[in-house]
């Protein structure tokens, strides 16, 4: 199937309140230009170096996302153009973000990345104390970012009963965070988590926001 063709067969299976973003990383933009011809918009990219040669290529009306782990001292390639970063994992990232957005004249949403895999390999929040660590974290000192939710990856292992637990615990402390540390926010309502491979289990456990590449683009 064309690149077209799979972006159409993937969102007519999503729910109304679920976003779908393309992964491209390693993708040339040849392919993103199908997409978007598609009528794609929401692109996500691993790679900072890559986003920032990529972005200019494509149209204006592109939201970028950015969901590969960020280092704080390259926030300032992005920060021109991102629409949201979905890998934070520290107050440094964020004050960070949120001084590049200042210095840029905009705002920048966020993600707040939450380590849900049992594997030790990846980044993300400690589940364990994530709702004390978070509820420290003092956002009215970052008025140029706004945080629109939380982020996870489940364990890439076949055992689907362990990816519907780890889905279950993003939610779980989604839910958490909005009641203890977001309850009068309007913008935090989003839970990214969904790849090619479990993006339907991940919707039927809440996800808002799947990010799929494989299944649109071809392997990797
Ligand atoms: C690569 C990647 C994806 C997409 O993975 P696919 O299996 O190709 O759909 C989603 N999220 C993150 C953070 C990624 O790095």
């Amino acid at each position: 199937m064309s690149i077209a063709e799979n972006i159409i067969s993937i969102k007519k299976e999503l729910p109304s309140h679920v976003q779908l973003i393309a992964v491209s990383k390693t993708k040339p933009v040849s392919m993103l230009q199908e997409a978007y011809n598609a009528g794609q918009r929401l692109f996500g990219e691993n790679y900072v170096q890559e986003i920032v040669e990529k972005q200019p290529l494509l149209a204006n009306d592109i939201e970028w996302h950015f969901i590969g782990h960020l280092q704080s001292n390259k926030v300032k390639y992005i920060a021109p153009f991102v629409k949201c970063i979905h890998a934070v994992e520290s107050e440094k990232l964020l004050a960070e973000i949120n001084k590049q957005a200042v210095k840029n004249n905009r705002s920048i949403e966020c993600l707040l990345q939450i380590h849900i895999a049992e594997e030790e390999s990846k980044f993300g929040f400690n589940p364990e104390n994530a709702i004390a660590e978070i509820s420290k974290i003092d956002f009215s000192k970052y008025p140029n970012i706004t945080i629109n939710g939380v982020m996870g990856m489940a364990s890439f292992v076949d055992d689907q009963d362990q990816v519907k637990r780890e889905f279950q615990s993003l939610k779980q402390i989604f839910d958490a965070l909005k009641k203890e540390c977001f309850a009068t926010s309007s913008s935090f309502k989003e839970i990214s988590m969904g790849m090619s491979g479990d993006y339907k289990m991940a919707i039927e456990e809440g996800s808002t926001m799947v990010r799929v590449g494989s299944s649109i683009f071809g392997s990797r």
